[in-house]
């Protein structure tokens, strides 16, 4: 049984909202193994909502939409499901009562116009809402062939679509599924690599991102962190799980230190973990970044068990004093050089009086006449002397900050491994 997700709301095709029912419904399908092959966003026009029921009970067997159940001129899901049917709306009593009684609880009188909330299309159920006043719909339609395929519409409020779906929906779903015999979970896990582009890691990866494979393997890119989204299925989370360890293996193998964590683990995560499980304090010293290596530390770091001190150096003649550089490193140029990233590494891990500092240089100046465009340097000072990294740059100016921050950590991570 495939799945099709419908939102509902001029709010959310205008961009004023962003849908988050659907997110929230596709993971909550996953897990009870049912795979989402469309989502849906339809305004609150009525031929619009009929056209895309109609299209989705054409190829998914289970329809599930948020949204439009209020009791307003704009709330038209009800009658887009009836008229996509061919059916009728008719009064549900109970639900009425339920309202009625919703509006005295409130001690309010209930407004004429919310008697269409307890209209159903005829031969729906009800799916009761404990909280609200609209009650879900849950319709079967079948076609003139004999396939059928099953409708939860929800109210779009998140809270109450929350709890209609654990309380009814997913309840339903899993009836459906143990009467075909179909019961399975679809498992997923995530493992987080940095260092080198998409298309270079896909390359060192034997043919795992082919559609069809078994279990899947998914790459997104974000902000230079690359994710490999491994995703499947079995009859239950134990099973789903282990049939995905040889594809996690063979990764782990081939990518070998370009893989730095799993799930949701940042590069500053197992940095700090790294800094943690070595007994090992460190100070950052930051030019072009602006202080986002420090920020991402911090909350990693709370309580500054490791992560001791951070600066940021706006202009390399400003913390001179302070951090104790030697005047022929700030001046000119010299702050775009190698040699500057290795000085503030220095001082500042003598200063700090940390084990480790690490330190980024700032972005080169377009109209430097002696700084390498496009290049940034990175030092790490140890124990055993001062390392330095410089990487040429590229791309949008909303990636280059966080992805010079992450290089910079990544050095430390990669160093932090013979420590
Ligand atoms: P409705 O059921 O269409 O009257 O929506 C009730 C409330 O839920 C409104 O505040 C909507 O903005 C919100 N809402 C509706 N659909 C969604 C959605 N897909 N994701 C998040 N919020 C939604
Ligand atoms: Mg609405």
């Amino acid at each position: 049984m495939r799945a099709e997700i419908i939102s509902i709301g001029d709010e959310l095709t205008s961009g004023q909202r962003l849908d988050t029912n659907s997110q929230w419904i596709a993971e909550r399908l996953g897990e009870i193994g049912v795979p989402v092959m469309f989502h849906t966003t339809v305004s609150d026009d009525l031929a619009a909502n009929v056209m895309v029921f109609r299209q989705a009970c054409e190829r998914a067997g289970l329809v599930i939409a948020s949204g439009g159940l209020g009791p307003t001129a704009d709330d038209l899901t009800r009658q887009a499901i009836a008229e996509m049917a061919g059916v009728e709306l008719v009064q549900d009593d109970a639900s009425l009562a339920h309202i009625k009684a919703m509006f005295a609880r409130r001690k309010r009188e209930m407004p004429a116009s919310n008697t269409i909330q307890a209209m159903f299309p005829r031969g729906a159920r009800a799916i009761p809402n404990p909280h609200g006043t609209a009650p879900g719909i849950d319709f079967t339609l079948t076609d003139r062939v004999g396939k059928s395929s099953r409708i939860f519409a929800l109210p779009g409020v998140p809270a109450e679509l929350k709890e209609m779906f654990g309380a009814t929906v997913r309840p339903e779903i899993q009836k459906v599924l143990s009467v075909g015999g179909i019961k399975k979970v679809i498992a997923h896990h995530r493992i987080k690599c940095f260092g080198v582009g998409e298309s270079d890691l896909e390359g060192m990866l034997p043919d795992l991102i082919r559609r069809g494979r078994s279990p899947s393997v998914g790459i997104t890119v974000s902000k230079a962190t690359i994710t490999l989204r491994i995703t499947s299925e079995g009859e239950n989370e134990q099973v789903a799980r282990s049939s995905m360890l040889p594809t996690i293996e063979t990764i782990r193998q081939c990518l070998s230190s370009l893989v730095y964590g799993e799930e949701d683990d940042e590069l500053q995560h197992v940095v700090i973990r790294m800094l943690q499980k070595r007994k090992l304090t460190l100070a950052v010293a930051e030019c072009g970044t602006g202080g986002l290596i420090s920020n991402w530390l911090s909350e990693c770091d709370p309580s500054g068990e490791v992560f001791k001190f951070g600066t940021v150096v706006r202009s390399p003649g400003s913390g001179a004093g302070l951090l104790g550089l030697p005047g022929e490193v700030t001046a000119g140029d010299q702050p775009y050089s190698p040699d500057f990233a290795a000085a503030i590494a220095a001082h500042v891990r003598t200063r700090a009086g940390t084990d480790l500092a690490l330190s980024i240089g700032p972005f080169p100046q377009a109209d430097s006449p002696t700084s390498v465009p496009g290049e940034i340097h990175f030092a790490l000072a140890r124990p055993a002397g001062v390392i330095v990294k410089s990487s040429a740059f590229a791309g949008h100016p909303e990636i280059l900050k966080p992805r010079a921050a992450k290089q910079a950590l990544n050095l430390l991570r990669l160093e932090m491994g013979d420590i």
